[in-house]
């Protein structure tokens, strides 16, 4: 016996546990089949939502709060998810809505299309190897073709307002047109925007329940969830100087110990009066300065507004950090940490500044400020509900706006992008050798799930509209599915002004192809109990 098999044999004898009692494990076809079965059920999940005919969800938390949404990020964030590879798609989702904000139903639908079609192959027993190798070369393909999809025109602003509208079609927006919506969202980005840059950032969006969807307006500034700091200041201040602050508009703390060390009636009274004056001098210098409105991160003692109001100053205290810097960047004023140390050149300027009571809910508008752009979409809706979703829809549609302008490249929508991208890969499938050709013509199978996923939602015959969908794009090079009323027709899309980013589509590709394939190479799952 040579050593090495003596060393087994001691081995054999004494099982080596590697992996504690209270782990389970699974191998092979089980751990492959009980994830991509959970990655497939996760992806159904969002399937139906889809489209300008999609349905929506409504998502029950444990302490009852309900979230009504057609998103496919929100329902997969909202949903509880345990299982690991289910928890990929959520992840797909994830980066799709970091990525570009848009096409997350779209991404996760690829993923679960890429794992039942994974699923047959394997019943082909097609090595996951292949499979990989496979997707990754259909994916490659569907890059290129995504880039020579994109439409020569211009990104001017009708297509900017066709890629907003498309991207809200068929959300619950109440009682406003996904018209109205598309040329605020366009009007916002107008404003920021810089060349290619879209500035995203510089845009936000309040939204308060209370009215009808259609009251939804571009506010050329920023709100606050403020009110003034004393009830007699002034409503609305006009041409206004304003003083940005990280000051305690109150008795220092530190003070205040100091102050009540006293013996006697009249040190007391002495402190007292020394506090009062610290206060009124507060005011004195603010006043004295010509500001007209302040903002503050820090408190402001009710003593200070009281003598703010009797001046006509509009002030605000306890601001979050942020909207301090935001207010600070529109009105182009310096942000002050010592009251003794500000001077004129430290205000900002704005052209106006308002508060108003919505139930019971006060915003601070701060509109036209000198400096920066800065614009809000205040988003109304009669209820919560409705203003969520709203606020949803104009989120996805500024992102799709500034991936558009950012990207400069727009492609054809309701599914027109997907058949060619299909139709290149089996074109191209044909060069590739063995076994791997299944896998590349899989992905295109996988592909027409989207067109496939919109013609069901909108209550057409599948395997007819993807049929037809074919001929047309056989005959004109473009045939998307689009929603009429209650069916669709085929037609097509740049006609009918559904254009959906480029973007969406590059990333929804390449997340959906990465989660799919992560999942396939797997075949050992061990957890720790
Ligand atoms: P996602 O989360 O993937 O963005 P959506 O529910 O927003 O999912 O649906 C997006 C799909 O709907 C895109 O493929 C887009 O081209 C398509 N679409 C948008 N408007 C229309 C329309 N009027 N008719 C048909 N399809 C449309
Ligand atoms: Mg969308």
């Amino acid at each position: 016996m040579s050593e090495s098999e003596s060393a087994q044999r001691r081995l054999g004898e004494q099982p080596m546990l590697i992996l504690s009692e209270d782990s389970e494990r699974t191998s092979g076809r089980d751990a492959r089949q009980s994830n991509i079965s959970a990655g497939k059920a996760v992806s159904e999940a969002v399937r139906t939502t889809l489209g300008p005919r999609g349905m929506d969800k409504m998502l029950v938390s444990d302490d009852g709060d309900v979230v009504i949404t057609n998103d496919g990020a929100t329902i997969l964030d909202e949903m509880d998810i345990e299982h690991p590879a289910a928890d990929m798609i959520v992840e797909v989702a994830e980066t799709q809505e970091e990525e570009i904000g848009d096409g997350t139903t779209t991404a996760a639908i690829l993923t679960g299309q890429l794992l039942d079609q994974a699923e047959d192959l394997f019943e082909d027993d097609v090595h996951p190897t292949t499979i990989v190798e496979g997707y990754h070369t259909a994916a490659e393909i569907a890059a290129e073709a995504i880039e020579e999809l994109a439409l020569e025109t211009e990104i001017d602003e009708d297509v900017l307002l066709k890629v907003a509208k498309s991207s809200m079609t068929g959300k619950g927006t109440g009682g406003v047109t996904a018209e109205r919506l598309a040329s605020v969202v366009v009007d916002a980005v107008d404003t920021v925007r810089d060349e290619t840059d879209p500035n995203r950032d510089s845009i936000k969006v309040q939204s308060q329940a209370g009215a009808s969807s259609a009251a939804t307006e571009l506010v050329e500034g920023i709100i606050l969830d403020e009110e003034a700091a004393n009830d007699a200041m002034p409503a609305r201040v006009t041409d206004a100087d304003v003083a940005v602050l990280d000051v305690e508009l109150a008795v220092k703390t530190g003070d205040v110990d100091a102050e009540y060390s006293v013996e006697s009636v009249d040190q007391l009274t002495a402190a007292m009066e020394s506090e009062e004056e610290e206060l009124k001098a507060y005011a004195e210098t603010i006043r004295d300065l010509g500001v007209d409105v302040v903002f503050t991160t820090e408190e402001i003692d009710d003593r200070v507004a009281a003598y703010l109001a009797r001046d006509g100053v509009l002030a605000f205290g306890d601001l979050s950090g942020s909207d301090a810097t935001a207010v600070a960047n529109a009105t182009g004023a310096a942000r002050v940490g010592d009251l003794d140390d500000i001077d004129a050149e430290d205000l900002g300027f704005v052209e106006e500044v308002h508060t108003e009571t919505f139930d019971e809910d006060e915003l601070a508008f701060i509109e036209g400020g000198a400096a920066a752009e800065a614009v809000t979409i205040f988003v109304r809706g009669g209820t919560e509900h409705v203003v969520d979703e709203v606020e949803r829809a104009i989120n996805d549609a500024l992102d799709v706006v500034s991936a558009t302008v950012r990207t400069d490249a727009v492609v054809p929508g309701a599914g027109a992008s997907e058949i060619a991208i299909a139709d290149r890969i089996r074109a191209e499938s044909d060069a590739v050798e063995g076994r791997k050709q299944l896998s590349v013509r899989a992905f295109a199978d996988a592909i027409d799930a989207i067109p496939r996923t919109l013609a069901e939602n909108s209550g057409a015959d599948p395997i007819d509209a993807l049929v037809d969908l074919r001929a047309e794009h056989e005959a004109s090079g473009r045939a998307g599915l689009i929603a009429e009323g209650r069916s669709a027709e085929v037609a097509d899309p740049v006609e009918h002004g559904v254009l959906d980013p480029a973007a969406v589509k590059q990333e929804a590709v390449k997340s959906a192809t990465e989660a799919a394939t992560m999942i396939v190479r797997i075949d050992d799952v061990i957890s720790a109990e």
